[in-house]
């Protein structure tokens, strides 16, 4: 084969598969951070409950949250909380969100999740914003990244975008905070998700 030829082959056989690698990560997706990534185990303690998704629901953290947090080192806590001293078999929501909108993966999503409070989360996916909204406003960041997992989890699972809701839906308590909920009774979050899908 002429030189130039052989060099042009190269040349296209490695266009192509730059190409083909640039395709493999969906650019509509959100990047999401593993439980390995984080440092944390899939161990999971105790019985667990298998479950299909049928809806989408929002939670805070409850607690303080403060941008600069080391969020893996929290999550391996909470993991450890979850299981040592609650007895459930991991942390109880699926995805958690930081303040600077990193998307973080939590329990294993065919597996229902926990609460304290008086609801069935089974067939609930189970999305936290971490910090306490009574007290502070969500940053653009969060907000994106809430978006980002509803339409990613609403497209997978064939949720309609307007039956996306939150704790306090379902149950007596006032998460996901005062100012977060108003995301999902406006229906804000419904009409991002819905553009986003
Ligand atoms: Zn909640």
């Amino acid at each position: 084969m002429p030189r130039a030829l052989n060099f042009l082959l190269a040349l296209f056989v490695t266009a192509t598969l730059v190409g083909c690698a640039s395709q493999a990560p969906r650019a509509s997706e959100p990047l999401i951070i593993s439980v390995e990534e984080w440092g944390g185990s899939r161990i999971n303690v105790g019985p667990t409950r298998k479950h299909e998704i049928k809806h989408i629901t929002l939670h805070h953290g409850g607690v303080d949250f403060l941008k600069g947090t080391d969020t893996a080192h929290h999550l391996r806590n909470l993991q450890a909380w979850s299981r040592n001293t609650r007895g459930w078999p991991d942390i109880p929501y699926h995805y958690l969100i930081d303040p600077d909108g990193n998307i973080y993966e939590g329990r294993d999503i065919t597996l229902a999740g926990d609460t304290n409070t008086e609801y069935d989360p089974t067939g609930h996916a189970l999305i936290v914003v971490l910090g306490n909204f009574d007290k502070v406003e969500p940053n653009a960041a969060q907000i994106d990244a809430t978006v980002a997992v509803m339409a990613l989890l609403a497209k997978r699972y064939n949720v309609v975008p307007t039956t996306i809701q939150s704790h306090r839906d379902y149950a007596k308590t006032s998460c996901p905070g005062a100012n977060l909920y108003p995301y999902i009774a406006s229906g804000e979050f419904a009409r991002r998700v819905a553009a986003k899908i």
